[in-house]
């Protein structure tokens, strides 16, 4: 039996912010994940660091959290947020109205704009839909998730906290009518793991619901579910919003070296077994190209999907996207918290508020550093942009991302992981145009050298993650995209023989 005084639930940047400010204030700790680190909504969003341009009409208390922690985010994560401002892009048919709303409220929430003519806009970016009547220019950023997540645990690990991936908590222990542990399931070795603890805290997601019912507990929860798209390019190097309302298909966001467009918005009641319905690509392939039409001959080449943990609201007659995004935490009076809602931008004040009231819960009086403390183990990353990492290269394994050999290996070393979504997550290993098609392989073989795979093993490794992959490139095969797919098939069915195991 493993005893800590907190249990956190869930990997992602929720999770993994508490478990940062718990260990900055020393208070003992484990956090479990199912899968990897940002493997529910936290890897399945925009990464967007909004401004909080987005909400400010309807909702500005989320706009002014987000515009505050967009500040500390740029300055205590400088190699996982890349400043790129953004714009909010007025077309012919969006309302002046809406504008002046917008510039107004985003006065009053305190985020900075600048009014730009549509040929000063141009100059900014210069494949913009050329009708574009003007666009107002705002501190937006791209932020990496994956990486915002890795950091955070960082700080937790050196600071003794415990932390399970492929864990999924099976169980609350209950003891007179008090959470005092969980069991939790290795989702490798298929053991049974018991962990004592003080405080339990759900911070997992849209699996919130079930979480708070194995503790005997209720928490109101409308899942919202959200497609993007990833096109094969760079197309902007600011973030791209549309001035209107928010609607489907809005936000353009360059990551690295891709873009990624989206999103929606559709109701569903369970938040595994999602698929990206092919009407939504058209939907946000077509919505993206009024704003940067590029995007009507651009290669797409994956589509993914996340469900938003939203709070449910009194009245949903209008749809998920009027729920706030603002976030709540729940005593469930049980020795049980669940903080829910909320935003990636906002994860850390989350995990502030959540971490104080753990703190109050103890009786420690230390008080949270974590919008002044940088994040730590940045000085390992190279940050933006991304051909920073051309000089560190000898030997590379990812060519669309530059990853090198020397930082697989050491991922697999440090990791231990039999995984290779494992390596992805922490390199970017196989996130840019190929998708993995030529790396994977290489990355296969560098596990089994290290003895991390067997031979028997890594079948079973490779057509997990081909899998994977597929599900997210088979809603776009068509044009080039099915072209460089049978290329991939050929290297793995053909080449590597694959063809004679069943994939
Ligand atoms: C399509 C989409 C786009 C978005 N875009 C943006 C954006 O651009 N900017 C922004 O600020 N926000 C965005 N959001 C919102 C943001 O992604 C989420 O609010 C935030 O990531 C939620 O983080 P979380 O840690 O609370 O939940 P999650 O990231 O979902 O983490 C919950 C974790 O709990 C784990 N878990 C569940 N059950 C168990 C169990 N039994 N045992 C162990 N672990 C378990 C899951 O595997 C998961 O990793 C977007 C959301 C969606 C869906």
């Amino acid at each position: 039996m493993i005893k800590t005084d907190v249990i956190i639930i869930g990997g992602g940047a929720t999770g993994t912010g508490i478990a940062r400010d718990m260990a900055l204030r020393g208070i003992d700790h484990c956090l479990i994940e199912k899968k990897d680190f940002a493997a529910g909504a936290t890897g399945a969003c925009h990464g967007l660091l909004h401004s909080g341009g987005r909400y400010t009409v309807k909702d500005p208390e989320a706009a002014r959290e987000c515009i505050t922690e967009n500040t500390i985010l740029r300055k205590i994560g400088k190699k996982c947020v890349e400043p790129t401002e953004g714009l909010f892009v007025r077309l012919p048919g969006d309302t002046i109205e809406y504008r002046d709303d917008f510039l107004k409220s985003c006065k009053e929430t305190g985020i900075k704009t600048k009014i730009l003519s549509a040929s000063e806009a141009i100059k900014l970016v210069p494949n913009l839909n050329p009708s574009l009547l003007e666009a107002v220019k705002v501190p937006d950023a791209s932020i990496d998730p994956f990486r915002l997540c890795m950091l955070n645990v960082i700080s937790s690990q050196r600071r003794g906290g415990k932390i399970f991936t492929h864990h999924k908590v099976v169980e609350i222990v209950k003891t007179r009518g008090r959470c005092t542990g969980v069991k939790v399931l290795d989702k490798f070795s298929a053991e049974i793991i018991e962990i004592s603890g003080k405080v339990i805290i759900n911070a997992s997601g849209a699996w919130g619901s079930g979480i708070a019912k194995m503790a005997g507990s209720d928490v109101p929860m409308s899942l919202s579910k959200g497609s993007l798209i990833i096109a094969n390019h760079r197309l902007s190097n600011l973030v791209i919003n549309r001035l209107r309302p928010s609607s489907n298909g809005d936000i353009i966001v360059p990551n690295e070296t891709v873009s990624l467009a989206g999103t929606t918005s559709i109701h569903v009641d369970d938040p595994d077994n999602l698929t990206t319905d092919p009407g939504e690509i058209d939907l946000i392939r077509s919505e993206a190209a009024m704003m940067l039409p590029d995007f009507n001959n651009i290669r797409l080449i994956r589509s993914y999907t996340g469900v938003r943990p939203l709070l449910k609201a009194a009245d949903t007659s209008s749809g998920d996207r009027s729920i706030s995004r603002g976030f709540q935490i729940i005593d469930h009076k049980n020795g049980m918290f669940s903080i829910l809602g909320g935003k990636l931008t906002t994860y850390r004040l989350m995990a502030e508020k959540m971490t104080n009231r753990v703190a109050d819960h103890f009786g420690i009086k230390i008080p949270c550093t974590t919008a002044e403390v940088p994040l730590e183990g940045q000085e390992d990353l190279s940050g933006y942009p991304v051909s920073k990492r051309l000089g560190k290269i000898e030997n590379i394994m990812c060519e669309c991302e530059l990853v090198s050999r020397s930082k697989v290996k050491k991922v697999i070393e440090d990791t231990g992981t039999k995984n290779i979504g494992d390596i992805q997550h922490r390199t970017r290993l196989g996130m840019g145009p190929c998708q993995g098609g030529f790396c994977t392989y290489r990355a296969l073989g560098l596990m089994q050298e290290t003895g991390q795979v067997s031979p028997e093993e890594s079948l079973d490794t490779l057509k997990r993650f081909l899998q994977r992959r597929y599900k997210g490139s088979r809603p776009l095969l068509y044009g080039d995209q099915l072209r460089e797919e049978q290329l991939v098939e050929g290297i793995y069915l053909s080449l590597l023989g694959m063809a004679e195991h069943e994939v």
